[in-house]
């Protein structure tokens, strides 16, 4: 591509309401324009590298036997009402209506689309495993669009629905999305850590998100040192089991006293990573009556619990009052002050009257019958979100390094919510109905390209990573009106062509405009053609390096490759 006709209109100076490194960089280098708030243009280069990008995911999707399609952007409202998330997702969606006055949405995710083409067309367990995907627009009206392609209300996502007749072909599935998942990232060139999460309004369990550290986040995850250990410092808000009603939670409850008198171990014996262990303590006076206490100074999210208990009704009770307030509620969840959780796992009465259990955040996977002087340490519920930086992580013991990151993909294990709701049902080897498990996965394509520029700036800059470089190789002829120079640079033009993407800088413009732009351009490999062209000469320069180094032509393919 000859730069002379490509349309890469740069700025001197990014806007100045842009905040975020990538949002100006994108903006200088002409790679979008917003149009309207949270609504972006994707011009010739930036629209390269998001093809780029959809390109390795769909590979890395074909690898893992999920095939593409595509679905509407524009949906029934009855769809939604079905599932009942017209009402609960709220503002963020878009809503309109027809001429015939008949309310649409525009889709900010797809479980209901795709659940209702599997309620429509699978029939039997024969059909199953399969999996479908799409990478397509979404749109959500956003509280406040910001920082570029990093929250938009237009927004491009890969989501991947996954239907199972068993637990055990959901587990398949989810592993074989998180490895491809992990697998567009390393070669997008993001780093990422998975943390437990929070499900949102999508419900369901294994809630996993792929979170992006980077300088301009808006989650915030604890990590270690050795990359054995992260997580999301809101987990806390992802305790799925605690969405049971009573009666359910009891039989998720395995009635064992293992000898385990640490998390590692507790986690050993329930055979899950010790970041599963729920970091809190509930209570369970008999089937009627449950609490839950999560420990931790900051607001979480409510759980509802057959009748709720407030959590402000149990932050600041005593003992006594405690037991008066689960007396006459079915149960209850709420975030609790950690000194004051302490003095009411200490207190005898509470004791006598509870049965304290502990476990992870998974089903089946709790255990009754805890007795925390003898079997845990209190300390060792300690939050994580009251944790602080630099304290031990509770895997290997390495101090806690907090960043902020971006979530660039989130994978869940949806189970039958939607299904259920929306009557998918398939026959089973024995010819009985059953709702059909799902899981559902989503990178947000466009935010992680941002995430990719935040993790790869260079001082007047971005250093593309090589797969999803807009180019490959740059040329740049420093005076286009000497013949040798053009005659070497359309030598290697051709040449490099045949293997690589490459732009060749024609324009008759200074070396410093032209030195500008190849840094916002960032190709992995800058081939500058200058005074010793008629040597055979050429300068070589990757992003980042502060000199560039003459290499002989006859030597190039040591640089490029
Ligand atoms: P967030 O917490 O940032 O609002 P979310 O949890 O609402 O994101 P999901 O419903 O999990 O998002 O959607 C899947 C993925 O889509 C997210 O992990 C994220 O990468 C991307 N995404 C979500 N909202 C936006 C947005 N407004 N702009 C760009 N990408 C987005
Ligand atoms: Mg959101
Ligand atoms: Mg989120
Ligand atoms: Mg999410």
């Amino acid at each position: 591509m000859r730069q002379s006709k490509f349309f890469m209109p740069t700025l001197k100076e990014a806007p100045s309401d842009a905040v975020a490194e990538s949002h100006k960089l994108m903006l200088r280098g002409g790679y979008i324009r917003q149009v309207t708030a949270g609504v972006y243009s994707y011009l010739p280069l930036g629209y390269r590298v998001l093809r780029k990008a959809e390109n390795i995911m769909e590979e890395e999707m074909e690898k893992i036997n999920v095939p593409e399609m595509i679905m509407p952007h524009l949906l029934p409202a009855t769809m939604w009402q079905e599932s009942g998330r017209y009402k609960k997702y709220g503002d963020e969606m878009f809503r309109l209506s027809d001429r015939h006055g008949r309310e649409s949405l525009l889709g900010p995710t797809h479980e209901e689309t795709f659940t209702e083409i599997i309620a429509k067309n699978l029939k039997s367990y024969k059909q199953m495993p399969i999996a479908l995907y799409q990478i397509q627009t979404k749109f959500r009206d956003e509280n406040r669009p910001r920082f570029g392609l990093l929250r938009g209300r237009e927004f491009i996502m890969l989501d991947a629905y996954s239907f199972a007749a068993t637990r055990e072909q959901l587990d398949e599935q989810f592993d074989d999305e998180a490895r491809a998942f992990k697998a567009i990232f390393d070669r997008c060139g993001v780093k990422v850590h998975p943390v437990i999460a929070d499900s949102g309004t999508m419900g369901g369990k294994n809630s996993t998100e792929f979170q992006a550290p980077a300088a301009i986040g808006e989650d915030t995850i604890a990590t270690n040192e050795s990359g054995t250990y992260a997580a999301n410092l809101e987990m806390a808000k992802s305790i799925d089991t605690f969405k049971q009603e009573p009666e359910e939670l009891k039989e998720l409850t395995k009635v064992a006293t293992p000898d385990c008198d640490s998390i590692e171990k507790l986690a050993a014996f329930l055979k899950v990573p010790a970041t599963r262990i729920v970091k809190s303590i509930l209570f369970v006076a008999d089937d009627q009556k449950v609490l839950v206490l999560i420990r931790g100074d900051k607001q979480i999210n409510k759980v509802k619990l057959g009748h709720v208990l407030d959590a402000d009704e149990v932050r600041e009770a005593t003992a006594e009052e405690l037991i008066e307030i689960t007396g006459s509620a079915k149960g209850g969840v709420g975030p609790v002050d950690a000194a004051w959780a302490d003095k009411i796992v200490a207190d005898e009465t509470v004791k006598n009257l509870f049965n304290v259990v502990v476990g992870a955040n998974e089903t089946d996977y709790q255990y009754e019958n805890a007795n925390l002087d003898r079997d845990f340490k209190v300390d060792e519920f300690a939050d994580i979100r009251t944790a602080n930086e630099g304290e031990p992580d509770p895997i290997d013991h390495e101090p806690l390094k907090f960043t902020t990151s971006i979530e660039v993909g989130h994978i869940f294990k949806l189970g039958t919510y939607y299904t259920e709701t929306m009557g998918a049902d398939f026959l089973d080897n024995n010819g009985k109905t059953q709702p059909v498990i799902m899981g559902s996965y989503g990178i947000g394509v466009t935010r992680m390209l941002s995430a990719v520029v935040e993790q790869h700036l260079t001082e007047n800059g971005i250093a593309w990573p090589k797969e999803i470089a807009p180019f490959e190789v740059h040329i740049i002829q420093m005076k286009m009106n000497d013949d040798e120079q053009t005659a070497l640079a359309e030598k290697l033009e051709k040449e490099l062509s045949v293997s690589y993407d490459v732009l060749y800088d024609d324009r008759k413009e200074r070396p410093g405009v032209k030195f500008n732009d190849a840094d916002l351009l960032g190709a992995p490999i800058r081939i500058t053609i200058g005074r010793k062209a008629s040597e055979g000469i050429v300068e070589v320069k990757h992003p980042g390096d502060s000199e560039a180094v003459e290499v002989h032509i006859d030597d190039l393919t040591d640089f490029v490759e």
